[in-house]
């Protein structure tokens, strides 16, 4: 365990922030905690936990504060207050070290580094990939932007729920880097259903296909562990009626952060824009469904 920092305020305790937050008990920081959800508050005290009735008292004597919050809105009310509400930043103890892990557009994560600079505090964009399976197992990848003393102060406290930790860049590069990833899996995922589709659609069996491809140029992570047509890999959600893993409304929400990335600087990508119309128009009526079910796009009788 990381010889400064001991106590953490972990705020956000949802599908992912809950296993994240288990994960820091097991290896013996003492967690404050606080979300919306009453329930999960009860969960976490008899795990140990401290529970916080807001924001500010989770964030208060602690050495480091984790959010884990839906978007960008909640990560800028949670530290920077909304209306008359103070946010954390009003009150934080400036030793304090922030690591929001959300996944936020890097123009709002730049928002709350200035905030938190003109305030002394230190503070890490660190969002994640590596989904819920990977929150659990406390293997998820951590995406990091910030500056390189913050980095190494913040690793080992994210080697408790993580294995791969990178150091992006400054502030924001690390929302870049992980909306980057996502978007090329958006696109990875969209076009290796194209391709399946078309093999079957002229009389190829699906898994035939997925082996040639696998052994060929088209090959790529959706075709190595996450094939989108049913039963070509049996543990993945294409063989599970696409339930569970990644849901279609939050590919949705990191390519739609990538859009605004790329508008903000005045960047082009054609293919993500056509992935996510697509993505757009699919979570219409499969917005829970784990988002490999774009396949049904070509194909509608996977889905029935
Ligand atoms: P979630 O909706 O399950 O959890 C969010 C939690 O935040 C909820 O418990 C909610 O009650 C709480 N919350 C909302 N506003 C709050 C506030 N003002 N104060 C305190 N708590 C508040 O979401 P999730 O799936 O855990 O995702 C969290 C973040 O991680 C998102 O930014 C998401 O894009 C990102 N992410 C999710 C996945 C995934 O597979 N679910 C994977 C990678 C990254």
């Amino acid at each position: 365990m990381n010889n400064t920092i001991k106590t953490i305020g972990f705020i956000g305790l949802g599908n992912m922030g809950k296993p994240m937050a288990d994960n820091l008990i097991k290896n013996g920081f003492s967690l404050k905690v606080f979300d919306l959800n009453e329930t999960v508050l009860g969960q976490m005290q008899a795990q140990g936990a401290t529970v916080a009735n807001s924001p500010n008292e989770a964030c208060t004597d602690v050495d480091m504060v984790i959010s884990m919050l839906p978007a960008g809105q909640h990560v800028k009310g949670v530290y920077l207050g909304t209306g008359d509400n103070a946010g954390v930043f009003d009150s934080l103890d400036p030793s304090t070290i922030v690591a929001d892990c959300s996944t936020i557009a890097a123009s709002d994560a730049r928002e709350v580094a200035t905030a938190a600079k003109a305030k002394g505090i230190q503070f890490v964009d660190a969002p994640v990939s590596g989904g819920t399976g990977g929150a659990t197992a406390g293997t998820l990848t951590f995406i990091v932007g910030g500056d390189t003393a913050t980095f190494e102060q913040v690793k080992p406290v994210l080697e408790a729920m993580g294995k791969n930790i990178f150091h992006a860049g400054d502030h924001g590069a690390g929302q870049v880097a992980k909306i980057c990833n996502n978007m090329l899996l958006g696109v990875l995922m969209s076009g290796t259903a194209e391709a399946i589709n078309l093999g079957v659609k002229n009389g190829l069996d699906a898994k035939v296909l997925s082996d040639i491809m696998l052994q060929s140029s088209g090959r790529n992570w959706t075709l190595e562990v996450y094939n989108p047509y049913p039963n070509v890999i049996d543990t993945v959600p294409s063989s599970n009626g696409y339930n569970g893993g990644f849901m279609s409304k939050l590919m949705l929400k990191d390519m739609n952060l990538a859009k605004v990335t790329a508008d903000d600087t005045g960047v082009e990508t054609p293919m993500a824009d056509q992935a996510r119309s697509m993505y757009t128009e699919h979570v219409e009526e499969n917005a829970d469904k784990d988002f490999s079910s774009i396949m049904a796009k070509f194909d509608d009788s996977v889905l029935k």
